[in-house]
């Protein structure tokens, strides 16, 4: 089944890909099992092991029965995740169908209908908002150090 797996490196058995692929993970309060693999670029497909797809590696060796006809998704919408009970199958369409009409975002909130097109917004304003001001306080930090340390000298 592991053959299944494109891009997979030769060396990996079903149990030594089960390990590596939890030893790159880690539990998020969401309950999810986010994996890093070697690109730089959070919360987007991960590659891992060679050259593989880590959510289509975990279904194989996690959860089984893989068709490759078909999708892997994640029920969250975490696009990183590996944890199997958010991992299913769809055909092609209704993964599409259901990655743009999730009723929320990764970290929960509940998304804006945009009444323009009568779908989901694709930005999260809670997470946004919640981004800028972590920036803003950053930045309110260092302007503090800065001016701190101009009072020193
Ligand atoms: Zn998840
Ligand atoms: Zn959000």
């Amino acid at each position: 089944m592991l053959s299944a797996v494109k891009g997979l490196s030769r060396y990996h058995t079903e149990e030594s890909l089960r390990v590596y692929l939890l030893e790159r993970s880690h539990r998020t309060e969401h309950g999810c099992l986010v994996i890093e693999g070697y690109g730089r670029r959070r919360g987007v497909h991960q590659k891992v092991a060679g050259r593989a797809w880590a959510h289509i590696a975990a279904y194989v060796v996690l959860v089984g029965g893989y068709d490759p006809a078909l999708d892997v998704d994640q029920t969250c919408g975490a696009a990183d995740c590996i944890e199997p009970t958010h991992l299913r199958q769809l055909s092609r369409a209704e993964a599409c169908r259901s990655r743009n009409q999730l009723a929320q975002c990764r970290n929960g909130h509940d998304r804006e209908l945009d009444p323009a097109t009568g779908r989901y917004r694709r930005v999260c304003r809670s997470c946004n908002r919640e981004a800028q001001r972590r920036w803003r306080e950053r930045e309110a930090a260092e302007v503090a150090q800065a001016r701190a340390a101009y009072g020193r000298s």
